[in-house]
């Protein structure tokens, strides 16, 4: 795992946002910042889901999280300029996006991939993370210091057989780090991404259904490098990007 030793209250005073963060890595990223002092924002497509992990984050005493239920694949750029200004209004500034929710499609040959499979993976994967992020920045940079997250995968910088789509999709959103990155060098913002490796979630599985789930990391297993980067720790940290296994 990424060596990190977190310490209890990192994120207090933060407010972080989260895609994704009623299941899976989301979900789990969305407690460890709230267990950590996060004020966070879940944001994702299944509101009860979402209302799921606000319950527990309260049940627990962390701070009280704020919901946002939209899907990506139908969300419009308006949607996403209305968001910010929530935030900006709510909040005044954030101080770190993770932006982690994505699709799968389905495994295939290049061939065969259908141009409706290949539309919905770039909608959510590309489309929906370019106008999240920019709608994002301008509250980002009202922060001290803060830190927009994208996630890759191991096929985000070499591509493989079958997973076409989603391959593509991810060299795109490190092409996508890669370039706010170097424009916001020397900015308040960081951006870098993360590789998860494989982690037990319903993506994974979907992927590799017969795979003995108790040789993978759980979500929980790779929290350090989530909270690295959402910590000042990572100030200096920008346009990389990082493994979490
Ligand atoms: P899951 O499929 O378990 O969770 C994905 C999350 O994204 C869910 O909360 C889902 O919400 C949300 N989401 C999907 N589509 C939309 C949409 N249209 N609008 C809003 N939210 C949406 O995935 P993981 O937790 O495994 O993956 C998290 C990230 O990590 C992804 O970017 C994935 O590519 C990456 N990754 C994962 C690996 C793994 O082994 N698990 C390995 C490498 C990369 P809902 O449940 O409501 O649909």
């Amino acid at each position: 795992m990424f060596d990190y030793a977190i310490t209890p209250q990192i994120l207090a005073n933060k407010t972080i946002l989260i895609t994704g963060a009623g299941a899976g890595i989301g979900r789990q990223a969305a407690l460890t910042y709230a267990e950590l002092g996060a004020t966070v924002i879940l944001l994702g497509k299944t509101v009860a889901k979402l209302e799921a992990v606000y319950d527990e984050v309260l049940a627990k005493g962390y701070p009280e999280p704020a919901i946002v239920p939209l899907d990506l694949k139908g969300a419009t750029k308006q949607n996403y300029i209305d968001l910010a200004a929530t935030i900006e209004n709510q909040f005044g500034q954030l101080d770190g996006a993770l932006l982690n929710a994505s699709i799968l499609g389905e495994l295939t040959p290049f061939n065969q991939i259908h141009l409706q499979t290949w539309q919905d993976v770039m909608q959510v994967n590309v489309n929906a993370q370019f106008l999240l992020a920019q709608a994002l920045l301008p509250v980002l940079l009202k922060a001290k210091s803060s830190s927009l997250v994208f996630t890759s995968s191991g096929v985000g910088n070499k591509g493989k057989a079958y997973w076409g789509a989603y391959s593509v999709s991810k060299f795109a959103t490190e092409g996508m780090m890669q370039v706010i990155a170097d424009e916001y060098d020397n900015s308040v913002l960081r951006t870098n991404a993360i590789n998860p490796g494989g982690t037990n979630t319903n993506m994974r599985s979907v992927a590799y259904p017969a795979e003995n789930k108790a040789t993978i990391a759980s979500p929980e297993d790779i929290m350090p490098l989530y909270v690295y980067l959402m910590a000042d720790d990572s100030k200096a940290i920008n346009g990389q990007r990082l493994n979490a296994q």
